[in-house]
């Protein structure tokens, strides 16, 4: 055989080898196949003539302190990591557009991109899990969120959406202690199903939620195939003051699909980036690109009133048949990020972003995003994080904030004070929030539900949504992660199941006692992934 021929063959395994593995993986393939080799610099951008061996006093000598190619290395290795986020940590990111597709949205809200047919708006999207950290598994069961950015021309817009249509509680000042309950123990740095489980089951308007996570939609395959829904209630302001209240139902055009637990063990120990991938692959090969409707469930303020329940509660749906869904629009996501850490670790969402025509509303949980998200991009990226590419709305940005750390822009030299005599930012009246009259009332620290109110959508959900195999899956699932936990609080667990349905709660019961050891060698350590799904 000649030495060419040997070559041919080596180098068609190796097309074998690429075509065989997903664009994912052949990612640095692909930089060298269209990019040609290029000169190494310093961060100053000298060209460099070794980065393999250190600079000594001899052979065998010390490190000498002029290597600054060294401590250059060494330096901004130290510093590649910002702190993670406190929830929604593990996440991945991409690009795309959101595309109005009706007419109606001028009589709902004065937001031109939402009211305005065949207007194109860029989008950055970011999925995430909730109780994640930066490398766990995309496959265990939690809630996902879905945070989208309207890059609109007046400003940008951030919709931050969960994957489920009501989260755990509705009072924001229990938002820490519910992290904290689903994060590490501060001693053993494991997961603990203790604190988990008692959280969850002494604040009982938890259960719908938890209802809704251990059922089947509890573990979605991939990004893809699950909605989002922003939980949280918006107010809505039209062209001619009409003040509304919505709630955002972000829905997958493929439909929903979801892991069965026995999959999704399996892909946590041999994928653990499963839907990153997935969602990057299919990007890449651009063959059928991911979209979701936007819509809107609205409600009056008569309705608002006339409502048995508050509906500003985060832990209640508004029901479709009362409220049906408004389509909007249509997201399509087409492009990937060529840098993840700058366009998708550093992008920073906040509910504080809204564009004229999208309000507040008296939601709790909201009121407090609005603080908490902006605080933390502070912490996470600094004062001026908002100035980063990703994170810079497309329209001119002019104010009195200027420089701090890593400050680009003072704004031409305008004033940087307010009010000014020399042509400095000014501000204009058709912007001015709507005018809410308030309630008289005492301020108090208020239970905003009552009993009966806790347990009446699960009850709905549980009887009237689910099939009785589906019920039967939800019972075993809970099951599954309740036998972890003391004897005392799986009771109350089963106490709080037992108010949306006693055979829930019997078939909760069924499950544990065929999972509890009888004997004493029957006792077997679970692994803390088997646990979590
Ligand atoms: P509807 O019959 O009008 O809506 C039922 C909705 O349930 C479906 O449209 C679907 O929402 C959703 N659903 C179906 N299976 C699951 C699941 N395994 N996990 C989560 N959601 C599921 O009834 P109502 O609007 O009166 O709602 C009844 C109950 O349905 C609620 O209490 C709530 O638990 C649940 N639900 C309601 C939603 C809503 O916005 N109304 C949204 C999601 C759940 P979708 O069409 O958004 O996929």
């Amino acid at each position: 055989m000649s030495t060419g021929s040997i070559q041919n063959t080596v180098s068609s395994s190796e097309a074998l080898f690429q075509l065989n593995r997903d664009v994912a993986a052949n990612q640095l393939q692909t930089y060298r196949s269209n990019n040609e080799p290029v000169l190494m610099t310093s961060l100053s951008g000298m060209p460099i003539g070794d980065k393999v061996y250190s600079l000594t006093a001899g052979s065998r000598g010390p490190i000498l302190l002029q290597d600054a190619c060294l401590l250059d290395e060494l330096g901004q290795f130290n510093e590649e990591k910002i702190p993670e986020r406190c929830s929604y940590a593990k996440g991945t990111g991409v690009f795309g557009f959101f595309q109005c597709t009706t007419d109606i949205g001028s009589t709902l809200t004065r937001a031109h991109f939402l009211n305005t047919r065949n207007k194109q708006t860029p989008i950055a999207i970011r999925f995430s899990r909730f109780s994640s950290e930066l490398g766990s598994s995309d496959t265990i069961r939690d809630i996902r969120g879905m945070a989208i950015k309207f890059y609109t021309d007046c400003g940008n817009f951030d919709l931050i959406c969960n994957h489920l249509p009501v989260f755990f509680i509705r009072d924001p000042i229990l938002y820490p202690s519910l992290v904290h309950s689903q994060k590490r123990n501060p001693v053993t740095n494991l997961f603990d199903y203790d604190a988990y489980w008692d959280f969850l089951t002494l604040r009982p308007e938890t259960t719908h939620c938890l209802v809704l996570l251990y059922s089947h939609r509890g573990i979605p395959n991939g990004y893809r195939y699950m909605n989002g829904y922003s939980v949280n209630t918006y107010k809505f302001l039209s062209d001619d003051d009409n003040i509304s209240y919505v709630r955002f139902h972000i829905k997958s055009n493929q439909g929903i699909s979801s892991i069965d637990p026995t999959k999704a063990l399996v892909l946590a120990g041999l994928d653990s980036d499963y839907a990153t991938r997935d969602l990057y692959n299919t990007i890449c090969i651009n063959k059928e690109l991911p979209s979701w409707t936007v819509c809107v469930q609205q409600m009056n303020e008569q309705e608002m009133k006339n409502s048995s329940y508050d509906p500003f509660d985060t832990t209640k749906i508004w029901p479709k048949t009362y409220y049906p869904l408004i389509a909007l629009g249509t997201i399509t996501l087409n492009r990937l990020p060529t840098n993840h850490f700058a366009e998708i670790e550093q992008l920073a969402f906040s509910p504080a972003n809204l564009v004229p025509g999208i309000e507040l509303s008296q939601d709790k949980m909201l009121q407090a995003r609005i603080f908490a998200y902006s605080d933390a991009q502070r912490y996470r990226l600094g004062k001026n994080y908002a100035q980063l590419p990703v994170n810079r709305p497309l329209n001119p940005i002019a104010n009195n904030h200027r420089n701090g750390s890593m400050c680009l822009n003072n704004q031409n030299g305008a004033p940087t004070y307010f009010p000014n005599s020399f042509h400095g930012a000014t501000t204009s009246y058709r912007f001015k929030e709507s005018i809410y009259p308030i309630e008289g009332g005492n301020i108090a620290r208020y239970e905003c539900s009552n009993e009966q109110d806790e347990f009446s959508q699960a009850k709905t959900f549980y009887r009237q949504i689910l099939s009785p195999d589906e019920r039967i899956m939800l019972a075993r699932n809970l099951s599954k992660s309740l036998v972890l936990t003391q004897q005392f609080i799986c009771k109350r667990a089963i106490e709080n199941f037992s108010n949306v349905d006693q055979d829930l709660a019997n078939d909760i019961e069924h499950f544990l006692n065929l999972q509890r050891p009888t004997k004493m060698e029957d006792c077997s350590v679970q692994t803390d992934l088997e646990r979590k799904i």
